[in-house]
Parts: C-alpha cells; sequence; structure tokens
C-alpha cells in the first residue's frame, strides 16, 4: 500500500483537468529571496523529493536569489514554468496571476495571506484572482495556505517537511497548519500519503474539485479533509457520490461547529460556515466519515488506508478481539458498543477449536482474554491458534489484537507476535487485521519500524480505537448497502404564481400538502358559531375547532384549540371561547377552523427549512406539543430519495415507535415534501406538526407554510 520516500518511479498522469496541479516539471517562484515564504526552504523540499526540473526564481528587485540567476517577471523566464508559487503581497497577487493567464501558465499556489479572511480589500483582490482562474487563467490553489505537495509525483510547491511516507492517502485541508500535523503525525502513525494539499481561501480549486481529482488518481484509495466550509454544495456533493461509487472514503474534520468556532472561522479564511446539523446531515446522506478531532482523523487514515483494498470486497463491520487482560475485554466490551463495533459471539466450531488450544485454561469467547503478557513462553502456541479461529469465524470481519508494547529497549517476544500477526495477513487476505494499544501512549522505536515496514494498521486507546472502528462499520454498511439507490422523483410543481412573503392559514397550508400528495385532516374555515356548528356535524363528530388568527403560531400554548368536541352546543361554545382568546392576545380573530377529530396516531413532525448554503433541509422526528423540549429530530438535504427518507426513520430515537405502522406512507410524504421545496423556490418553509402514523396511511392535522423566500 505505501512506498518509501525516494523511489523516483513516476506514474502515469492522471487524465484529470486538475493533473497539473499535481504533475509538474518546471516551476517558478514569484517573490523568491534568501529567505522567507518564497524562500530557500521551498527549494530543499523539492531537493528532497528528488525534483530535478527547472527552478526559476522571480524577484523584481534582484538579479540573483539564492544564488540563482532571478527574472523580473514569470513573461521573462526563458520558459513557460508548469507551475507558479507566488510568494508576493496580496495586493501584487492579482497581477502576477494576470500574467500567468497571458503567458498560458497551467497552475498555481498562492501562499501570501490578507485576502477574503481579511475582508474588505483583502475579499477585492480575491474576487479578482477568482474571475482571472474562472475565465481564462492556471488553476489557482489558495491564497492563504501552505501549498501542496505530491508525493507521488515528487514535486511540490511547499517549503515545510515532508511526511515521512508515499501511499494512498490523501489531505485536503483549509488550514496549512492541520495539513502539516496531519502528514506529520501520520506519519508515525504508519500511514502513506499520495497527495497533499492546502487549498486556503479556495479562490479558484475548491475542495469539491480535489475530491474529484482524487477519486480519478489510481494512487489515492482514502481521502482526509479538513474543511472549514462547503463552498460548493452542488458540486461536492457529486464528487462525494463518484468517491462512494469508486469505493474510495472520505474522511472529513469539519470546524467552526459551535457558535464560537463558526465566528473565528469566518475571521480565518473568510469561510461562510453552514449550520451544524445541516452538515452533519449532508455528511451521512453522502456516506462522508465525520470525526471530532485530529486525533481521529488519523486513526481514520491508519485504518482505512489497509481496510479499502479489502472493503471493496467485503463488509468489515463486525469484529473480534484477542486480549490478554481480563480488565481489558471488560473495558473493551463497553467502549465497542459505545463506538458501534459488534462483537458477535464465537461460533460452536470456533469455541471447541480455541477452547482446544488454551487447553481450557481460559474461557473461548469473544473479546478473548488469553491470560497476561505476550511474552510468556505459552503464547507461542496461543496466539496463533487464536488468530486462525477469529479470522476463520464467519461472524468476524476485523482481527483485533491488544498487544502491550514496550514503552522503551526493544520489542522482546513482541517481534515473534508480529512474525504470527503476518502470518495469519497472509493466510486469510480478506480479513482485516488491526493492532490496538491500551492508551495513546509512547512506543519503542522498534515499533514504528513494524508498523511501518508490515503496514500494520495501528489504533490506540480503549475508546479511540473502537471508535475508528464503527466508524469503518459505517462506512461498510454504507458502501455495501443498496447500490443502486432510487433517483429521487422529479419535483412538479403545484402552485401557480410565487407570491410575496407571507405565513399560510392552517386551510392554505393543508391544500398545499394534500396538492403534493400528503393525506391531511378535512378542515374547513368558520366565521360564526352557527357555521361552524353546520361544518361539524357536516364533517362528523367529534370535532376539533382551532382559533384562526395570524398572529397565534402556538395555537394550543395559547389556548386556541378545543379537542374532542362532542356536539352542536360544545362547538358553538368553543367557538366563543377561541374568540376570547383571540382577543385577550390581542390578535386579529379571522374565525376558527373546523375539522373532526383524527384516530390516534404516533405523533410525527415533518419540517422543511430553506438553507442558504444548502438549500432545502428536511426535517424528521417526533412530533406534538413537545417537539422542541425533545429535540428528537433527524435532518436531510433534498432532493431526498426514499432510502433517504427510510435511513431518516433510523436517526432519531422516537423513530423506534413507527415499528409496525405505515412506514412506506411516511417515507412517501417525505419525499413529497423534499420534491415540494425542490419545485417551489418561494416556499421558505413548511412545518407540518403533529402528522399521525397508523399501520395503514398517515394523517396531517396541523400545518404551516411559510411563502415568500428568495430562490436557493
Ligand atoms: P399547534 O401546533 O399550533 O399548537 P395543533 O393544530 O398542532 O396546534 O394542535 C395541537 C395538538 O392537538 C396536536 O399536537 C394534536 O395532538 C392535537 N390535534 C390537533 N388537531 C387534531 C385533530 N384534527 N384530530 C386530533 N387531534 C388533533
Ligand atoms: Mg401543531
Amino acid at each position: 500500500m505505501h512506498e518509501d520516500t525516494g523511489t523516483p518511479q513516476r506514474p502515469a498522469p492522471v487524465a484529470h483537468r486538475l493533473a497539473p496541479l499535481f504533475d509538474f516539471s518546471s516551476i517558478a517562484v514569484v517573490g523568491a529571496s534568501d529567505s522567507g515564504p518564497g524562500g530557500p526552504r521551498g527549494f530543499r523540499t523539492l531537493q528532497a523529493l528528488g525534483f530535478s526540473g527547472p527552478y526559476y526564481p522571480v524577484n523584481n528587485r534582484a538579479t540573483t536569489v539564492q544564488g540563482m540567476k532571478a527574472y523580473p517577471n514569470v513573461a521573462s523566464l526563458p520558459e513557460v514554468p508548469d507551475m507558479v508559487l507566488v510568494a508576493v503581497p496580496s495586493r501584487f497577487v492579482p497581477d502576477v496571476i494576470d500574467e500567468c493567464a497571458d503567458v498560458g501558465v497551467k497552475a498555481a499556489v498562492i501562499v501570501s495571506a490578507g485576502f477574503l479572511e481579511e475582508g474588505g480589500d483583502g475579499a477585492e483582490l480575491q474576487a479578482r484572482i477568482t474571475a482571472t482562474a474562472r475565465s481564462r487563467g492556471p488553476l489557482v490553489v489558495g491564497p492563504n495556505c501552505l501549498g501542496l505537495v505530491s508525493m507521488v509525483y515528487r514535486c511540490a510547491a511547499f517549503d515545510g517537511a515532508l511526511p515521512a511516507h508515499t501511499g494512498n492517502v490523501a489531505v485536503i485541508s483549509n488550514s496549512g497548519g492541520l495539513m502539516n500535523e496531519t502528514m506529520w503525525t501520520g506519519g508515525p502513525r504508519g500511514i502513506g500519503f499520495s497527495h497533499c494539499v492546502s487549498c486556503g481561501n479556495e479562490a479558484g480549486v475548491t475542495a469539491a474539485d480535489l475530491i474529484d481529482y482524487f477519486v480519478a488518481d489510481p494512487a489515492t484509495d482514502v481521502v482526509l479533509a479538513i474543511l472549514e466550509t462547503v463552498r460548493d454544495p452542488a458540486l461536492f456533493s457529486e464528487a462525494c457520490t463518484r468517491a462512494r461509487a469508486a469505493r474510495k472514503p472520505i474522511v472529513v474534520l469539519k470546524m467552526g461547529r459551535s457558535e464560537q468556532g463558526s465566528r473565528s472561522v469566518s475571521t480565518h479564511t473568510g469561510a461562510l460556515a453552514g449550520n451544524d446539523a445541516v452538515y452533519a446531515a449532508l455528511f451521512r446522506q453522502l456516506g462522508v466519515i465525520q470525526v471530532d478531532d485530529l486525533d481521529e482523523l488519523v486513526d481514520m487514515g491508519v485504518l482505512l488506508s489497509s481496510a479499502v483494498p479489502i472493503l471493496r470486497n467485503r463488509r468489515l463491520e463486525r469484529a473480534g478481539v484477542i486480549e490478554i487482560s481480563g480488565g481489558g475485554k471488560e473495558l473493551l466490551c463497553d467502549t465497542c458498543a459505545a463506538g458501534g463495533v459488534e462483537l458477535p459471539e464465537l461460533s460452536q466450531a470456533g469455541a471447541t477449536a480455541l477452547a482446544a488450544a488454551l487447553e481450557n485454561r481460559y474461557p473461548a469467547t469473544n473479546p478473548l482474554d488469553s491470560g497476561g503478557s505476550w511474552g510468556m513462553p505459552d503464547k507461542d502456541q496461543v496466539y496463533p491458534a487464536a488468530l486462525e479461529v477469529f479470522a476463520s469465524e464467519p461472524a468476524i470481519d476485523v482481527v483485533v489484537s491488544r498487544y502491550t508494547i514496550p514503552r522503551v529497549g526493544e520489542l522482546g517476544r513482541l517481534s515473534n507476535r508480529i512474525e504470527e500477526l503476518q502470518a495469519a495477513r497472509t493466510a486469510h487476505p480478506d480479513r482485516l487485521f488491526v493492532v490496538l494499544s491500551r492508551t495513546t501512549d509512547q512506543w519503542c522505536p522498534g515499533w514504528g519500524e513494524a508498523v511501518h515496514t508490515h503496514h500494520i494498521p495501528f489504533l490506540q486507546g480503549y475508546g479511540r480505537g473502537p471508535r475508528a472502528l464503527g466508524r469503518l462499520a459505517m462506512y461498510s454498511r454504507f458502501v455495501h448497502g443498496p447500490a443502486e439507490r432510487t433517483a429521487a422523483q422529479s419535483p412538479q410543481p403545484v402552485l401557480s404564481q410565487p407570491e410575496s412573503a407571507r405565513p399560510l392559514d392552517e386551510v392554505e397550508s393543508k391544500a398545499i400538502l394534500a396538492a403534493v400528495g400528503i393525506p391531511v385532516v378535512e378542515t374547513r374555515i368558520a366565521t360564526t358559531a352557527d357555521e361552524a356548528a353546520r361544518l361539524a356535524s357536516e364533517l362528523g363528530y367529534p370535532a376539533v375547532l382551532k382559533v384562526l388568527a395570524p398572529e397565534i403560531v402556538h395555537k394550543s400554548a395559547q389556548g386556541g384549540v378545543r379537542l374532542g368536541l362532542a356536539d352542536g352546543a360544545a362547538v358553538r361554545q368553543a367557538f366563543a371561547e377561541l374568540e376570547a382568546v383571540a382577543v385577550s392576545a390581542q390578535a386579529t380573530f379571522r374565525g376558527v377552523t373546523v375539522q373532526p377529530m383524527a384516530a390516534p396516531g404516533i405523533e410525527i413532525v415533518l419540517g422543511a427549512q430553506r438553507d442558504p448554503q444548502f438549500g432545502p433541509v428536511i426535517l424528521c422526528g417526533l412530533g406534538g406539543v413537545l417537539v422542541e423540549a425533545l429535540n428528537d429530530v433527524a435532518l436531510r438535504v433534498a432532493p431526498i430519495s426514499p432510502e433517504d427518507a427510510e435511513a431518516m426513520l433510523h436517526d432519531f430515537r422516537g423513530g423506534r415507535l413507527l415499528a409496525g405502522l405505515d412506514r412506506a406512507a411516511l417515507r412517501q410524504a417525505i419525499c413529497s415534501l423534499s420534491d415540494l421545496m425542490l419545485a417551489h423556490g418561494d416556499l421558505a418553509s413548511v412545518d407540518v406538526n403533529p402528522v399521525y402514523v397508523y399501520p395503514t396511511g398517515v394523517l396531517a392535522v396541523d400545518a404551516r407554510v411559510q411563502r415568500g423566500a428568495q430562490s436557493a
């Protein structure tokens, strides 16, 4: 899966429009100097990679830089360079990019800062760069970044320390510092990198573009992305969908999730951080693995770089754990449960074989407590036998060995265990073998070497390790789920004219739901008590009356709902009371709605909001009058396929109440709501609370639609 740095083999170029960024043979550095961002460190980085192409310093105030001839500008170079690294103050950068466009440079990396992240003039400078890059210019990475490294093509526009190894993991990061940290932490953990890009403010090339390239790149199997925002949700979704088809996992560490974090994001690279819950929903929908910090990101790089080739052919969801301690076994049961890792019981045959190998000294269970140090002489028999049993179990996909790794000194007898592990891996190439340590502690140099030479997927910590395995299992379920996802239905308009902003009343709102096929309880308006009584007897008793007043949004909270009215007298009295409710709330009394009492069902809330960045976001959750207090909901970004809708029903706790009820009708209602929002850009929000779910069918008993949004 990965090779040592220094192999000069240069693979064939990838047929992709971003190829010039990663595979270039000549580079000019605008703003080259004897120190600073355009200084000799970048040149040394190139040398370390074995880059032998021309390197042109460009500096309009010096004739030599770093002992080399300097040129006053890009146009005066003896040839058009493949790549231009720009490291001059921000105010000069747009002209440099224009010049690159004029002479036909294909790729540029801008490390200078002082653009969108500073606002004002900076934002304007960045807009000029974007305009040139989009219309006629080079591919632009940055500005406000630390550049990029291609370990595969042995070239870089970057002046930092290189990753230790070449391999199948690519990194994309809005933050240069966090990209560096990922490369530097990943190396000792055994991760080899294909390409690492810090994309900064994404004036030209975006994270979505880069994902698209990595999907096409045969050298990359896994993408680790550190993102402040998703600048182009449509392209991002498309790229992630292609990544899923190619079985290349994308792991995202999304920053700016807290309110404070999102403020610092907007000052950091000028990103407009979207709502965290919507991001999480989108990532789930796209099968993107979301992690919470850098350690977890690196853990996923470690695990997936070995798992992906196996995962292409089989599921990797259930684990067998070979422990050496009773406490560890107990704790692992807890942390695996918390991390969503299934630990299947051994089969009868497996348990018998294991019991024999253990000479009945330890219980033959999963997890196995094999009784103390790997250095004990009996482990020469016990460990290989345990590996063989676990790897032969039909219900075990991932075999985890928990090692106590010497912190200092030599590996000692652990070397034998590593050899036995390697033998088991060779014998069972369709299983994933992982080593887990107890804590995120230090280890002796020999272990680091073993991890690297044997490509041992090494997870650290009883908590973090199972969390990574749980995320792998989730991804496995996603890629091995239904292959063909049903296309979302094509949205058909049901409303005539776009309207100015206004909330629609309950009757108008229900009419819109009915038009897209969501069943609603029949609802009429009465402006007098007599009319209310007449309608109630027409619709059938028991009846429901609700106040109709535009200012009263939460009707029941303000005493505006009367349920279970048995006869005309009760209806007349309710009418009078509701009028009094409107008067005392100083609301405009427009009458009441009259509707029959619906049979009780499970109360679900359906909703839709138009997110400024992602467009329509659909919500489904536990409904009723406590919806806000419970906040037990699932979100998805439209368009929503029936599979997405089904996944939503598993995504909130109250979804369990739907067992035995008409989930298909509810899925249909969710998809119809998604279609409605897509077909009508002027709908701002829809709130259906509650919709009753029955053994057969669903029925909306309350609805509120807000018109008058800008199309998004
Ligand atoms: P609001 O949400 O504005 O307070 P609703 O119209 O949702 O008002 O009514 C409040 C509650 O009354 C609902 O959550 C539901 O439990 C019940 N309810 C409303 N309409 C009906 C109906 N037609 N049949 C049965 N129950 C109803
Ligand atoms: Mg309601």
